[in-house]
C-alpha cells in the first residue's frame, strides 16, 4: 500500500491531527478557532439529505446498453440504432420502505435506468412488474400513502393497504402479481425489468408506433419463498444491495436481454384492451417480443452517496424518436419525478455528475442554488449575439399525437375486453401451476391475517372471488381456518370475524 495522503481541510489545507482537537492544556477547554473539528461536525450535521418517497430504499451499478437487433424500423432514437452501445446507469429499489428497511420485503421492486446517449439522456423508471395498482395519477399519492405508515402510531398498517386496494378494483392484476412468487424476488439480478408503461416510438419517417419494454434477466427468474424472505429480512436487511455489489465486484456481470412489444398506431383505438391502461398488459399472442439489445452492469459505484442516493431518473427525459403515450400514470409521472428531485437535490441536480448529460448541453438555464458550471452570455433567446438556438427544422419531431375534445373527468374509456379482473385470472389460471397458486393463497391469508379489520376481510373476498371463483373460496377458508384456530370456542357474538362469515354463509 502506498503512503496515505496527508489530510487536509475541504479547502485543502493540511490538518494537524485526525485525533486531537486543539485544547487549552490537556485539560482545558477546546478554542472555536479549530475550524478543522468545527468542518468535520458541521459537515457531519449535513450529511443526511431527505430520502426518497417512495423507493427510498435502493442500490445500483452501471454498465452498457448494446443493440444487437435491429428496430430501425420503429424508431430512429440514436440509441437503439444497431451496434450502439450507451453508457447506462440502473438502480433497484423497494417502494414502500425507508431508506435502512429490508430487501427483502414483499413489495414491488423500480427498476430505473438512466443511458448517457449522444442525443441526451435517456430515463426509463420502469418497475419488476408489467402493470401497476392505478391507471390515473390522481389516485398515486393515496396509494403510496396507503402503503406506508399511519399517522397515530407510526406503523404500517395492512388494514389500511387492504382497504384502499379493495375499495380501488384496478389494483386486482398487481395485487395478484405481488402476492405471487415474483413479488418477492431473490436478489435484482433474478428479476425482469419492464417499462410497464406505453411509449411512442418515431421512425426516420416520422411513422409512429406504440411500445413497451421487457428487460428479461439472463440470470433466469428466481425468488424466494415468504419464509425464507423473512429470515432475509432478520438476518441481513441489505441482501440485495450486497448481492449485487458483491457479484459485481467479482466479475459476475449481470445481463438483461431487452426486447419490445410493438404496436402500430392505428392499432390503439379499437384494441381488445386499452393499451394505454397500466393496469394491463399486451399478451404476448397479440404482439410478439422483439429483440433490441443487452443491458450488462460491470461497474460499482465507488461513492454510494454521490452516484446512487444523488442519482435522478425522470421519465420525461425522453430522446428524439421516443415520446409519451397517453397513459395517464405516465403524463403525471413526466411532472412528479423531476420536481422530487428539484426538491430532494435542489435546482441544479442536473449538474450533479452522475446527472450530467456525456453530450453537449447549451439550455438558458442559469443561477439558483448550488450551481457549479458557468453559464455565459447572451443568456436570453433569441439573441444576436451567438447564443444557442434551437433547431426549427426539428420541429415536429417530438412524438405526439393528436387529441380533440371536452375538457372532463372521467375514466379511460373500456375497450372491448377492459374490466379489472381478467387479466388478473388469467395470470392466476394461465400462467402460475397448482404449486404457485398454493403459495398465492398462503400469502394473501398471511397478508390478511395480519391486523385486517372485519368490513375490510369480507371485500377482500369478494375481491379475490372475482378474480377467481375458487382462488376467494380458498382464501376465505384460509383466513377462517386461522381465525378458529387462534379463538376456536368464540361464538358469534364476542368473534365478528366469524359472525361476517356465518352471515355470508
Ligand atoms: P403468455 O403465456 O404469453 O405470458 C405469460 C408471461 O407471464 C410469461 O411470459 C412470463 O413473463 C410471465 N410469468 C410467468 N410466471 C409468472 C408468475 N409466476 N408471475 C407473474 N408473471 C409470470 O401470456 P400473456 O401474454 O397472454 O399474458 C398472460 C398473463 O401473464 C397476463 O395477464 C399477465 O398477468 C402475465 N404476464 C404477461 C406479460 C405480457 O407482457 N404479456 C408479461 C408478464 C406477465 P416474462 O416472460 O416476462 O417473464
Amino acid at each position: 500500500m502506498s503512503d496515505p495522503k496527508p489530510t487536509t481541510t475541504d479547502a485543502g489545507i493540511p490538518v494537524e491531527s485526525d485525533e486531537h482537537s486543539l485544547t487549552v492544556g490537556p485539560g482545558g477547554p477546546i478554542l472555536l478557532q479549530d475550524h478543522y473539528l468545527i468542518e468535520q461536525m458541521a459537515q457531519f450535521n449535513r450529511e443526511r439529505i431527505p430520502e426518497r418517497q417512495p423507493h427510498a430504499k435502493g442500490g445500483g451499478a452501471f454498465g452498457h446498453f448494446e443493440v444487437t437487433g435491429d428496430v430501425s424500423a420503429y424508431t430512429k432514437a440514436a440509441v437503439f440504432q444497431p451496434g450502439t452501445k450507451t453508457d447506462t446507469l440502473i438502480r433497484f429499489s423497494t417502494v414502500a420502505g425507508e431508506s435502512g428497511s429490508p430487501d427483502t420485503w414483499r413489495d414491488p421492486r423500480g427498476f430505473s435506468l438512466k443511458m448517457y446517449t449522444t442525443e441526451g439522456n435517456y430515463d426509463m423508471v420502469g418497475n419488476n412488474t408489467p402493470v401497476f395498482f392505478i391507471k390515473d395519477p390522481m389516485k398515486f399519492q393515496h396509494f403510496i400513502r396507503s402503503q406506508k405508515r399511519r399517522a397515530d402510531n407510526g406503523l404500517r398498517d395492512h388494514d389500511m393497504q387492504w382497504d384502499f386496494w379493495t375499495l380501488s378494483p384496478e389494483s386486482a392484476h398487481q395485487v395478484t402479481w405481488l402476492m405471487g412468487d415474483r413479488g418477492l424476488p431473490r436478489s435484482w439480478r433474478h428479476m425482469n425489468g419492464y417499462s410497464s408503461h406505453t411509449y411512442m416510438w418515431v421512425n426516420a419517417a416520422g411513422e409512429k408506433f406504440w411500445v413497451k419494454y421487457h428487460f428479461k434477466t439472463d440470470q433466469g427468474v428466481e425468488n424466494f419463498t415468504q419464509d425464507e424472505g423473512d429470515q432475509m429480512a432478520a438476518v441481513d436487511t441489505d441482501y440485495h444491495r450486497r448481492d449485487l455489489f458483491e457479484h459485481i465486484r467479482d466479475g459476475e456481470y449481470p445481463t438483461w436481454s431487452l426486447k419490445v412489444q410493438v404496436m402500430p398506431f392505428e392499432d390503439a383505438k379499437d384494441y381488445r384492451f386499452n393499451p394505454f391502461d397500466l393496469t394491463k398488459v399486451w399478451p404476448h399472442a397479440d404482439y410478439p417480443l422483439i429483440d433490441v439489445g443487452t443491458l450488462t452492469l460491470d461497474r460499482n459505484p465507488t461513492d454510494f452517496h454521490t452516484e446512487i442516493e444523488q442519482a435522478a431518473f425522470q421519465p420525461n427525459n425522453l430522446v428524439p424518436g421516443i415520446g409519451p403515450s397517453p397513459d395517464r400514470m405516465l403524463l403525471g409521472r413526466l411532472f412528479a419525478y423531476a420536481d422530487a428531485h428539484r426538491a430532494r437535490l435542489g435546482a441544479n441536480y442536473t449538474q450533479i455528475p452522475v446527472n450530467a448529460p456525456q453530450c453537449p448541453v447549451h439550455s438558458y438555464s442559469k443561477d439558483g442554488a448550488m450551481r457549479v458550471q458557468n453559464v455565459s452570455d447572451p443568456v436570453y433567446a433569441p439573441n444576436s449575439y451567438g447564443g444557442p438556438a434551437a433547431d426549427t427544422a426539428r420541429y415536429g419531431e417530438v412524438a405526439g399525437w393528436e387529441s380533440d375534445g371536452d375538457m372532463v373527468r372521467s375514466s379511460y374509456v373500456d375497450h372491448a375486453e377492459d374490466d379489472d379482473w381478467g387479466q388478473a385470472g388469467t395470470l392466476v389460471r394461465e400462467v402460475m401451476d397448482d404449486d404457485e397458486r398454493g403459495r398465492l393463497v398462503d400469502n394473501i391469508v398471511g397478508h390478511l391475517l395480519n391486523g385486517v379489520s372485519e368490513p375490510i376481510l369480507q371485500r377482500a373476498f369478494t375481491y379475490w372471488s372475482n378474480v377467481d371463483a375458487d382462488l376467494g373460496r380458498r382464501i376465505e377458508e384460509g383466513v377462517r381456518a386461522k381465525q378458529d384456530e387462534v379463538d376456536p370456542k368464540a361464538d358469534e357474538q364476542d368473534n365478528p370475524a366469524r359472525r361476517g362469515a356465518q352471515e355470508k354463509a
